[in-house]
């Protein structure tokens, strides 16, 4: 069973779409020339009507193919490339069983926890978009952390150390130990209630 996402973009945000994208002859990769994830993955933000973010290759397949699964793989192991020729539906065990077999495999990050890594370029990206107000839950989605860490990094209370130059920049292995501490002492406010 695949699941699906719905993508529905006007025209102008097609072309729009296509411009970020270095398209070259029908069988090189077309790499996403905007901004990326963590993973290489290109982002799309749409604009129109529905003011929603996409994974690009997502995108590239559904405006080619018009499949809107939610696995879409890349044949050619290039997270940032949108030619349609290289796309293909999947689910998510394929998806899986193709990263392992590449040797790219790494659980999701929220799911490991609330607290992964993220560069500095991420959260200049979650800043910009949380500003043009795209939810937190759709950005962690997207980033595979937490709602909470979204919001944590956009209001900067964690990142305010960086600046964008510092691309390698990640989190220290003691923050999520923070994190496990902050959830069990919530400013004891509820302890508060007279
Ligand atoms: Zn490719």
């Amino acid at each position: 069973m695949l699941e699906t996402v719905q993508i529905t973009l006007l025209p102008s945000e097609i072309e729009r779409f296509w411009s970020y994208v270095d398209i070259r002859s029908a069988d090189d990769c077309w790499e996403w020339q905007g901004a990326r994830s963590a993973r290489g993955y290109g982002i799309f933000s749409a604009y129109g009507a529905t003011q929603r973010t996409y994974r690009a290759h997502r995108v590239a397949s559904a405006i080619a193919h018009g499949d809107t699964h939610k696995i879409i793989l890349h044949k050619c192991n290039n997270p940032s490339c949108c030619n349609p020729k290289h796309l293909s539906p999947g689910t998510l065990s394929e998806n899986t069983q193709q990263a392992i077999r590449e040797g790219r495999w790494n659980p999701p990050r929220g799911e490991r926890n609330g607290n992964a890594k993220l560069t500095a370029n991420d959260v200049c990206t979650i800043r910009r978009l949380r500003d043009r107000g795209i939810p937190c839950k759709e950005l962690a989605v997207r980033f595979g952390v937490s709602a909470k860490h979204i919001s944590r990094v956009s209001s900067s209370k964690r990142w305010s150390h960086i600046s964008p130059h510092n691309e390698s920049l990640t989190t220290q292995q003691g923050t999520r130990h923070h994190d496990d501490h902050d959830r069990h002492n919530p400013n004891r406010r509820t302890d508060r209630t007279p």
